[in-house]
C-alpha cells in the first residue's frame, strides 16, 4: 500500500513538473541550455501555496532558472538595499533559533524539505540560527564582532538577501560533526550550496563557516557541487 502511495506521489509530482515546465517553455517562448532531469528529478517534495504564489512557475524553484538566486555578494558586491521581497517567516515551517527570522520563500521552500530528508535519515534536529538581515541588523552584528572574519561589513552580507542560512544542530556547531558532513553532502540536491568551503578563502574572502548555506536553486547548486566552485567561480564563469 505504502509503496503504490508513493508511486502515486512521484507520478502526480512527475506531471506536475513537467506540466509546469510547458507552461513556462509556452510563456516565455525561450530556450534553456541546460539538461533538464527527464524521468529523474532531484528529488520530490511539497511546495506549500503560501510560499509559490501561483505567478511563479514551481520550475523556478526546482531548477533555478530565477538567476536573482545566483545574486552575487561578498566583500567587493553590496547586496541592493531593497531585498525585502518574498521573505517568509521560517519559524512556520522549521525549527529556527529566533521566531521571527525571515527567510526568501524559495530558500525556506527548499530549506524544509532539506529537513524533512535529513530527519528520513534519523537527522530531526536541524535548526536555522539565522537568515534574513537588514543592513541595520548587519551593522550591530559587524560593531559587535570580536573575530571580523566571519562577519562581512554591512552591506555585504549575503544574509541580506534573506537566501542565506546558518544551520546549526540540537543547538549545536555543526562542523566535524555527522550532521554536518550530511550537509554538505547532500545540501546540493536541494539547490543550496556550502558557500565558505575550506581552502577557498582567497576567493570567497571567508574562513571556514560549515554552518553557512546559500540557495542558489537545484541545478546551479549541483553543477558547483560536482564541480568544486564556489559562487565567485561559477558567476565568473557565467559572465
Ligand atoms: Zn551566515
Amino acid at each position: 500500500m505504502r509503496k503504490i502511495r508513493k508511486t502515486f506521489i512521484l507520478f502526480c509530482a512527475t506531471v506536475l513538473f513537467m506540466g509546469g515546465y510547458g507552461v513556462y517553455m509556452i510563456a516565455s517562448g525561450s530556450q534553456i541550455d541546460f539538461e533538464m532531469p527527464i524521468g529523474n528529478p532531484p528529488f520530490v517534495g511539497r511546495i506549500e501555496p503560501s510560499y509559490s504564489p501561483a505567478e511563479r512557475s514551481p520550475v523556478d524553484f526546482y531548477l533555478g532558472l530565477d538567476n536573482d538566486f545566483l545574486l552575487l555578494v561578498n566583500k567587493e558586491h553590496a547586496a541592493p538595499a531593497d531585498l525585502t521581497g518574498n521573505l517568509v517567516k521560517a519559524s512556520d515551517y522549521v525549527k529556527t533559533l529566533n521566531p521571527e527570522m525571515l527567510l526568501n520563500e524559495s530558500a525556506l521552500a527548499a530549506l524544509t524539505i532539506m529537513f524533512e530528508a535529513a530527519a528520513e535519515v534519523g537527522f530531526t534536529d536541524f535548526r536555522a540560527t539565522a537568515g534574513f538581515r537588514t543592513y541595520e541588523q548587519q551593522r550591530e552584528l559587524y560593531e559587535k564582532a570580536v573575530d571580523k572574519s566571519f562577519v562581512a561589513p554591512p552591506g555585504h552580507s549575503e544574509h541580506q538577501t534573506g537566501l542565506a542560512v546558518d544551520i546549526s544542530y540540537h543547538g549545536v556547531n555543526i562542523g566535524n560533526s555527522v550532521q554536518g558532513n550530511w550537509l554538505m553532502e547532500n545540501s546540493y540536491k536541494y539547490g543550496f550550496i556550502l558557500r565558505y568551503p575550506e581552502g577557498k578563502t582567497d576567493i570567497t574572502g571567508f574562513s571556514f563557516e560549515p554552518w553557512h548555506y546559500r540557495f542558489v536553486g537545484i541545478d546551479h547548486a549541483r553543477y558547483m557541487f560536482e564541480n568544486d566552485l564556489v559562487l565567485e567561480e561559477y558567476v565568473g564563469l557565467r559572465d
